[in-house]
């Protein structure tokens, strides 16, 4: 059976890495790094997202900032907002919480944060930089960011290697396939256009999966040995859970744990890593702008 990968536990660790950091940053030289989430509107889910990421930054000494705008704002204001941190030298990190509403232009506004506090890495420059060759973005997306931290923590090998991300999504399937080839990967995408999934990725010794369809993934599609990670996050019905439904992923846990080598499972595998990432990154923003090695 293959090795379960514990994003569970690898989050605690960072976790506890990063709070050691933040003191010894504190110590040295008095700075504690700063956090803001701007929330246009007033989703349930936007907001226990953004409770959440308040929550982890609490628990490492991360100072966390919280601006509500409702949902009619302009873009202007939100803009201006995004403006009057980017100056503020407490604040390191600017992360708006997405999605925004309808008659905003994510583009427009991801455009105002400041690349060098840009935590989420959404700034089409960090994206661009983050795709060419011998350039490195300020940030990476924290979730495919989260995936490559537990192919390194689990000591897989990606260079020379043929890896498959399903899925191309800005803000998972594409920046994880530029991340594995940053790595030396040799990198196919998979997406809903894809003639024949299967073979393409049972050529694959890292699958990296972000379609957001349960257990899109069989058996057959996967290489005797190869690693699995798991993004996908599907509600499907179970009577007997307690609030009649449970996650899975979008690959088949039961059938690809008989033949992969390692395996995400969801929930515990990728999901904790994405708000740990996301301290690491302002973490990382605080010491670049203070020059802290
Ligand atoms: P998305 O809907 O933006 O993108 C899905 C991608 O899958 C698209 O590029 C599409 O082309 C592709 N696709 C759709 N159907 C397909 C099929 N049958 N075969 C192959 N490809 C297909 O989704 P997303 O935002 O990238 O999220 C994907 C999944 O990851 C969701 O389940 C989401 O809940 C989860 N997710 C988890 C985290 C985390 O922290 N773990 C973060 C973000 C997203």
């Amino acid at each position: 059976p293959a090795k379960v990968i514990d994003g569970k536990l690898v989050a605690k660790q960072v976790r506890e890495e990063i709070a050691v950091e933040v003191t010894r940053m504190k110590d040295a030289i008095g700075i504690v790094p700063g956090l803001v989430v701007i929330l246009v509107g007033s989703r349930k889910d936007s907001q226990t997202y953004v409770r959440n990421k308040k929550k982890a930054c609490e628990a490492v000494g991360i100072k966390s900032y919280e601006v509500n705008l409702p949902e009619d704002s302009s873009e202007e204001e939100v803009i201006k907002h995004i403006a009057s941190f980017n100056s503020d030298p407490s604040v390191h990190g600017i992360l708006v919480q997405l999605p925004l509403p309808r008659h905003m232009n994510d583009e427009t506004i991801l455009n105002a944060v400041s690349i060098e506090k840009d935590v989420d890495g959404f700034h089409p420059l960090n994206i661009g930089r983050l795709a060419m060759q011998g350039r490195d973005p300020f940030f990476v997306p924290c979730t495919p960011k989260g995936c490559m931290e537990l192919l390194h923590r689990y000591g897989v090998e990606i260079k020379g290697k043929r890896a498959v991300v399903i899925g191309r999504s800005n803000i998972v399937g594409m920046p994880a396939a530029l991340l594995l080839q940053k790595a030396n990967a040799t990198v196919s995408i998979v997406h809903s256009q894809t003639k024949n999934p299967e073979k393409i990725t049972r050529q694959a010794d890292i699958v990296i999966a972000a379609v957001g369809v349960a257990n899109l993934v069989r058996e057959n599609w996967i290489k005797p040995g190869a690693t699995i990670i798991d993004v996908g996050i599907n509600p499907v019905d179970d009577p007997e859970s307690p609030r009649c439904y449970r996650l899975v992923g979008d690959v088949c846990y039961e059938e690809a744990s008989k033949v992969a080598g390692a395996i995400t499972p969801v929930p515990g595998g990728v999901g904790p890593m994405t708000i740990a990432m996301l301290l690491s990154n302002t973490l990382e923003a605080a010491k670049r702008i203070h020059k802290f090695k």
